[in-house]
């Protein structure tokens, strides 16, 4: 494995005829991360994995400054997991000017666009940087964001990007909390209480399977999920997938998407669910 950390380093080591696989992550890897590498892996000659933790991404109260980074262990992960080329830039080469970013026109007022202004603004810059400079054939995401899987599928459209987009399932504790790198803010009651989110969203698509309204089912797991000690509700949504629009009797998948606050992390998750 190759790891570069600027662009002319980049660009002499990127083959010029093969299919190149791409996972961009913000590092402090799991298994998460690791099924996306192994998709990328079965379907690409090459196999590239940024690590960036992207400061436009962030918004002025969050966790930029403690989001959780360990590049020695991301490092010996990825080697493991078969990564070709791991590029690690710096804020300098990845932002040389900021003259110019992405804006989302739509898909982005409502779930965790609605609570973190501009939070996709910089996802899609960063996504779109990336893409210009690793040049993929395919990029694999992560359904646990599913909010960004759709936005980054409406920019690929939009663009024309030259990029095939796969969608990669949620990897989970066995407990059925979504693996994330902010799961280490969570402290261990923290942690049991909060694989009842996933439960919570089971019931949920069950009730929605047995033909319960899409209003019952959202009040049904906002009771569920209030009663979770010491957390508060951001949002419980259902809406219409990948559109992002007003979930309707005419949506064919409709994404339960939930995002709860405990005292230092913000967890989302979420399920979809196919009618028929
Ligand atoms: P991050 O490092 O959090 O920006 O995530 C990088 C990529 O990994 C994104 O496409 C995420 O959706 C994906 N990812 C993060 N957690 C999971 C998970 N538990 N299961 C599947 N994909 C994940």
């Amino acid at each position: 494995m190759k790891i570069v950390s600027t662009i002319p380093e980049l660009k002499e080591v990127l083959p010029a005829h093969q299919s190149i696989g791409f996972v961009p992550t913000m590092g402090y890897l799991h298994e998460g991360h690791m099924s996306l590498v192994e998709s990328a892996r079965r379907e690409n000659e090459f196999v590239v994995m940024s690590i960036f933790v992207n400061p436009t991404q962030f918004g002025p109260n969050e966790d930029l400054d403690r989001y959780p980074r360990d590049f020695e262990r991301d490092e010996k992960l990825a080697r493991e997991a078969g990564v070709d080329l791991l590029f690690y830039p710096d804020t300098a080469t990845m932002y040389p000017l900021d003259m110019a970013r992405v804006t989302v026109r739509q898909g982005a007022d409502v779930l965790c666009g609605a609570s973190r202004p501009g939070h996709f603004d910089g996802v899609l810059t960063i996504v779109s940087k990336l893409f210009n400079l690793v040049q993929p054939t395919h990029a694999y995401f992560g359904l646990k964001d599913a909010q960004q899987v759709a936005l980054i599928e409406g920019y690929v459209r939009d663009y024309f990007v030259p990029v095939t987009i796969r969608r990669c399932p949620i990897i989970r504790e066995e407990t059925g909390l979504a693996k994330s790198s902010r799961n280490v803010y969570l402290t261990e009651t923290e942690k049991e209480d909060a694989s009842r989110i996933y439960k919570g969203l089971m019931d949920a698509r069950d009730a929605l399977e047995s033909g319960h309204t899409f209003n019952e089912v959202k009040q049904k797991l906002t009771q569920t999920l209030s009663e979770i000690p010491d957390s508060r509700i951001d949002y419980v949504e259902l809406v219409d997938y990948p559109t992002l629009g007003e979930a309707t009797e005419a949506s064919s998948e409709v994404l339960l998407a939930v995002a709860v606050q405990f005292e230092r992390a913000r967890l989302i998750d979420n399920v979809i669910w196919k009618r028929g």
